[in-house]
């Protein structure tokens, strides 16, 4: 599934084709995706410009001076900058056409994201408005997580996959941050210090800063917005690896089931 920072990549890598560029036409192809798509994106975009873009957790954001589109990868979508030349293929469901010949082009095999137009503050959405922090901003910090977890009888990796809670901090990223900040992922959220949690922001931010940094870690046939592969293995220190040794002490990493996620951890640099 794209993650956050295959978003932010793909944001990073589409932005330049887009900011300022004229929609002269978009088309759908297929508009039963998770929402069917309105034909109100289609009036909406015509003749607008895209003064920016942006992103709130795994939702893109196109700003145009009369709304903004939301755009949902889901579980295997992509966008990607194509010119009209290069023919639409079968999961190729919208094409955004700039006027400079650019096409906006979205892919989605299984049809679990989205394509909305908001003429309101986007905030303001309803798929928006009830989102945790940002995991690289200052809201999203050790006092705060200490407070929020206070009395939750949740396991912590739940916790901070919670995006009520904090945005963008999927499977592969919880494991690898409590791994490096030394907490068992089934330790209660409501159990653990401030100083603890202090330590899980700082380790959360490294490894969602290093994933936006390789360009994203998670969907093997994810494309970046300018058409280069998106897929880079990065080292993870323990998801993926139940049953090898721990890089740090050797012991056997260890795989339990999470609400149908695996979670692995060291026994010894855990607890
Ligand atoms: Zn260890």
């Amino acid at each position: 599934m794209p993650e956050l920072p295959e978003v932010e990549t793909s944001r990073r890598g589409i932005d330049p084709y887009l900011c300022g560029n004229t929609v002269t036409e978009t088309r759908i192809r297929q508009p039963m995706l998770r929402w069917p798509v309105s034909g109100q994106i289609i009036s909406g975009l015509a003749g607008q410009t895209i003064t920016h873009t942006g992103r709130r957790g795994k939702y893109l954001l196109l700003f145009t001076g009369r709304g903004c589109v939301i755009i949902h990868l889901g579980m295997s979508g992509s966008v990607r900058i194509v010119d009209s030349s290069q023919p639409a293929g079968k999961h190729d469901h919208a094409d955004f056409v700039m006027s400079d010949g650019v096409i906006l082009r979205y892919h989605d095999p299984r049809r679990f994201g989205c394509l909305l137009w908001s003429e309101l503050p986007v905030e303001q959405h309803s798929l928006l408005r009830s989102l945790g922090p940002e995991p690289l901003t200052d809201d999203f910090n050790g006092t705060y997580l200490f407070e929020r977890s206070r009395g939750r009888k949740v396991p912590v990796k739940s916790f901070v996959m919670d995006s009520h809670v904090v945005v963008g901090v999927g499977n592969i990223y919880a494991n690898e941050a409590l791994f490096m900040a030394g907490i068992r992922p089934q330790t209660l959220a409501g159990k653990l210090s401030a100083r603890r949690y202090a330590r899980l922001v700082q380790c959360i931010q490294q490894v969602i800063s290093h994933a936006i940094t390789v360009g994203g870690t998670t969907l093997r046939d994810f494309v970046g917005g300018d058409g280069k592969p998106g897929y880079f293995q990065q080292s993870l220190l323990v998801y993926g690896r139940a049953g090898k040794p721990c890089k740090t002490c050797s012991s056997t990493l260890i795989e339990i089931r999470q609400n149908q996620r695996s979670s692995v951890y060291c026994p010894q640099c855990q607890d």
